[in-house]
């Protein structure tokens, strides 16, 4: 049986990886779909303390990967269906294989949401739809493209695609960004990005050979559609918490992010069983705040192997 069980490799479980390793409970990492978390998909990162330069979001993961690897922390690739946490034995099951622990720390992140509009799904991942700039836009080089969205990673999108794309057009539903002041004021005063406000996507529509072609828009305030023409879409309007497989173990709120006691970030509701990182954070969701949460549900798990053996 395992002292620990750490579920993903973004920040918050990396981190929890380098602290139980150093504390030599010998962690196993549980790596799902997408190893190295929301990052890796991030071209630059330029708040996280310790790099005044900046760092390549996939350069900064793999660090702390081969950090928490020093350590001697085993990584297996499964991906977690169901769990059992009503005794002392934490039971984590896959499609082929049952995991136990005694302590449990959950860190598997916040996937991107869609939109749901007709045309998304059918040219989604190489048809014109995606939800990674870092990872699609080279393909865009010298085509006009349109980002979706408000916030950071919208702005963050936009701005990046002005590398290779002749113009961005940012279509958000509201008339000013949510996203942080200098990424808002960036993005507005690119000249290669056309703001779209108050605007609704209603369709993405294909070309004769399935590929996208152009995205129709409706301003909210007018009611008045509008066909703007795009080879690529990039969806940037949010995550949501990949919490499905302790749906109904633990405590959720109604959007499913993990639910922490009163006393505590990182303490969930059934004793021994932590939560850390973007799975658990509506509010902060930055890559220092969750290696935050991986540190403090580490030094918990700690506390808990102390006092119950
Ligand atoms: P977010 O802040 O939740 O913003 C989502 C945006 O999408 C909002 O503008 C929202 O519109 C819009 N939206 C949501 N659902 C929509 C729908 N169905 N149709 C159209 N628009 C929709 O998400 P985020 O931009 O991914 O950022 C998440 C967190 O990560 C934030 O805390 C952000 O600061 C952080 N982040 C930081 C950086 C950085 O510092 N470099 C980069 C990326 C993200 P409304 O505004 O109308 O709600």
């Amino acid at each position: 049986m395992e002292n620990v069980i750490i579920l993903g490799t973004g920040c918050a479980g990396l981190t929890s990886a380098i602290y139980t390793a150093r504390a030599n409970l010998n962690p196993l990492v549980i790596e799902g779909s997408q190893p190295g978390g929301q990052l890796t998909t991030t071209s630059e990162v330029e708040n996280f303390p310790g790099f005044p330069e900046g760092i390549d979001g996939f350069m900064l993961m793999d660090n702390v990967r081969k950090q928490a690897k020093k350590f001697g922390t085993r990584f297996v690739n499964d991906t977690i269906t169901s769990v059992d946490f009503s005794g002392p034995i934490k039971i984590l099951k896959s499609a082929n294989k049952t995991y136990e622990a005694k302590t449990i720390i959950i860190s598997t992140g916040a996937s991107p949401k869609l939109l749901g509009v007709p045309g998304e799904m059918e040219m989604f991942g190489g048809k014109g739809v995606t939800t990674c700039a870092t990872c699609d836009g080279a393909f865009y080089r010298d085509m006009d493209v349109v980002v979706v969205g408000g916030g950071d990673s919208a702005a963050e999108e936009a701005l990046f695609l002005t590398r290779f794309c002749s113009k961005v057009t940012l279509i958000h539903r509201r008339d000013q960004l949510r996203a942080s002041k200098i990424m808002a004021d960036r993005a507005t005063n690119h000249e290669k990005i056309e703001m779209c406000w108050d605007s609704g996507v209603e369709s993405i529509n294909p070309d004769d050979n399935g590929n996208a072609k152009s995205i129709t828009v409706k301003n909210l305030k007018t009611g008045v559609m509008k066909e703007i023409p795009c080879k690529g879409a990039f969806i940037a309007i949010g995550h949501q918490p990949n919490t499905k497989s302790v749906q109904g173990v633990l405590k959720l709120d109604d959007n499913g992010y993990i639910v922490p006691e009163a006393n505590s970030m990182v303490k969930t509701s059934i004793g021994g069983v932590y939560s850390a990182g973007d799975c658990a954070d509506h509010v902060y969701r930055q890559a220092i705040t969750a290696a935050g949460m991986g540190c403090q549900a580490a030094i918990e798990v700690e506390r808990w192997l102390a006092e119950h053996e």
